[in-house]
């Protein structure tokens, strides 16, 4: 089915004249109720988003997914960034998604390892590098049956990774997903402040949750002297968070594997846990699950 939509948003086909949009209306029933049955089943849905790119959502989303999963949760990695979709390449997923066994209208989810299962866009089209060109229906119908349409099964967590900005996708995730809780990634400067400012306020407009800001590449430790450097300035994570009355959820320093690994296909907390990457991410899995 997912399969189908995607061809169809990629062609451009709606249908036309008022019976189609009386079967339009039915299959919209069919999957609100599909999607709510799919919810219900997922404990707690986590909103990882910016007003920003560049900034490390895509890198927290997947650590995050795989810290979730190594304490033994059941997590989903549901990628919403339609036009920008980097899961795939971060868990070194090259081939398609299958349908789920025994049920032809669910798609299976793809299993990168013990407790954790990812949906992207990417791994439903056939040129990964084609571009993906839809308008905002298009775009809301697609990440309604990331939902309804996966299954995802029971879980412990869902891991939403969302492009930039406050445009269609993350209000559709909002939409949809009525008790999903906002982490907002930014990194220290002014210009990503700027924009994790307009985040904070999608937030409140849709009523989302906000669980805290991350701050991504605050330091950076020279390998050479050792010294830190603070790459793009420092503590406008945490001064924003106290401005705006919300939970500061820890720094990650600017670490040369998490770029490594982010191209590689095999997040970094997957195998190391000594370092002061996986140290501070800890900090950070450890101040979201608190408030759950
Ligand atoms: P976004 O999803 O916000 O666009 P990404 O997670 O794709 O951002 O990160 C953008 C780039 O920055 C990637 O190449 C990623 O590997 C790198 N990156 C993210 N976080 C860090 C970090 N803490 N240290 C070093 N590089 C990072
Ligand atoms: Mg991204």
């Amino acid at each position: 089915m997912i399969h189908k939509s995607v061809n169809e948003a990629k062609k451009g086909t709606s249908g036309c004249g008022s019976s189609a949009q009386q079967q339009q209306h039915i299959k919209q029933q069919e999957q609100g109720e599909m999607m709510k049955q799919a919810l219900k089943k997922i404990k707690n849905k986590l909103f990882v988003l910016s007003g920003k790119g560049g900034v490390g959502k895509s890198s927290i989303s997947s650590n995050l997914a795989v810290s979730l999963a190594k304490k033994g949760f059941k997590t989903g990695l549901m990628d919403v960034d339609l036009h920008g979709p980097s899961i795939a390449q971060m868990f070194g997923i090259k081939d398609m998604l299958n349908m789920a066994p025994g049920d032809k209208q669910l798609l299976a989810p793809k299993q990168v390892m013990d407790n954790l299962t990812v949906v992207t866009i990417q791994a439903l089209m056939q040129d990964k590098d084609q571009a993906v060109i839809w308008r905002g229906p298009a775009k809301t119908g697609m990440i309604n049956q990331f939902v309804a349409n996966v299954d995802w099964g029971e879980l412990d967590f869902l891991v939403i990774d969302a492009p930039p900005g406050t445009g269609d996708e993350p209000i559709s995730v909002a939409q949809a997903i009525l008790d999903a809780q906002a982490i907002i990634v930014t990194t220290p400067q002014e210009v990503a402040l700027a924009d994790i400012r307009k985040s904070i306020s999608f937030c409140k407009t849709v009523k989302l949750k906000t669980l805290g800001i991350v701050e991504n590449m605050g330091s950076f430790k020279c390998p050479h002297c050792n010294e830190s450097i603070a790459l793009f300035n420092t503590g406008g994570g945490k001064a924003t968070a106290k401005q705006f009355g919300l939970n500061f959820l820890g720094s990650i320093p600017f670490n040369l594997e998490v770029v490594k690994s982010g191209d590689s296909g095999i997040p970094l907390l997957t195998e190391a846990t000594d370092n002061e990457f996986a140290k501070n991410f800890e900090t950070i899995v450890a101040n979201i699950t608190k408030q759950l």
